[in-house]
């Protein structure tokens, strides 16, 4: 069974729907990107499933879990799914080094103190940031700090994390490296995640599969692959810049081939 199940997820800001019925599910180990303009319900739909949108409709399954059916009243609240939740800003606690930082989720928890020294060395440790743990986040890199986010959403062993665009203040490079990480981590680990993103390079590096939303709505979903050599969608064809189009009249047609009259050019496909 899929790790992460989101099935018909539907909501209104005031009297205009957002998301208009979204539904994927991603494997462990796995990468799905959401994909799309500005505006076409990426960060709606990703905070619903971490459970910061509540006036939504659908069900979402966390390993195997119900963690949301609002048909049966059923809505667990963000710190009871299990999900790691990565901002695009890090939002990082200034003034806690990183140790505490890490840590945050954990104390929330009420997880006993030598407990969290073991899980916060662990996750640093895997993170690179061993060495680090007393530094305030102003006194890390873009790079450090991105890690020290993934770490603290990490902490609490998520099976699925969710990214909200967590490569967009890094560099070029830095972002190559930090990008080609988080996967590596991810299929290691045999979590299952989902990141959002606005841009198509990097969903392609990243992602084992694409969900591109147009409108609150998937337009199209599939492999990398799939969606630049098969757009099913004028939105899609669009989207991804593979939108020649050639207008014309049949001049004959049969076996699945046609033959346009293009202004006087043959054109058979
Ligand atoms: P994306 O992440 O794809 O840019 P968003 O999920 O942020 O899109 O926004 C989807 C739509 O929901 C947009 O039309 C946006 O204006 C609207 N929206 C987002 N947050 C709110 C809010 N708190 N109140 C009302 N409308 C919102």
């Amino acid at each position: 069974m899929p790790e992460l199940i989101v099935e018909n997820i539907h909501l209104k800001y005031g009297t205009a729907e957002v998301l208009g019925g979204a539904s994927f599910s991603v494997e462990k180990g796995k990468i799905a990107a959401l994909l799309g303009p500005s505006g076409s319900g990426k960060t709606t739909l990703l905070r619903t499933i971490a459970g910061l949108e509540r006036a939504c409709e659908g069900r979402i399954r966390v390993s195997g879990q119900e963690v949301l059916n609002c048909s049966a009243g059923l809505d667990l609240p963000a710190e009871k799914r299990g999900l790691g939740f990565v901002f695009q800003s890090y939002a990082l606690w200034p003034n806690r080094t990183v140790f505490d930082n890490v840590a945050y989720g954990l104390r929330l928890r009420k997880v006993a103190e030598t407990e969290i020294r073991r899980k916060v060395g662990a996750v640093c440790e895997v993170l690179g940031l061993g060495h680090l743990q007393q530094r305030f986040p102003a006194q890390l890199s873009g790079g450090q700090q991105q890690r020290v986010a993934i770490a603290r959403s990490l902490a609490y062993d998520p099976a699925v994390l969710l990214l909200d665009e967590p490569l967009s203040n890094l560099d070029a490079k830095l972002r190559d490296e930090a990008r080609a990480f988080l996967k590596e981590l991810i299929t290691r680990e045999e979590r299952a995640a989902v990141i959002v993103t606005h841009d198509q390079i990097e969903a392609l590096a990243i992602a084992d599969t694409i969900i591109l939303l147009n409108g609150g709505v998937i337009a199209q979903e599939g492999s990398p692959e799939d969606l630049y050599n098969r757009p099913k969608t004028l939105f899609t064809a669009d989207f991804i810049g593979n939108n020649v189009r050639i207008s014309g009249k049949v001049v004959t047609a049969g076996d699945g081939f046609a033959t346009l009259d293009c202004d006087g050019l043959r054109v058979t496909g």
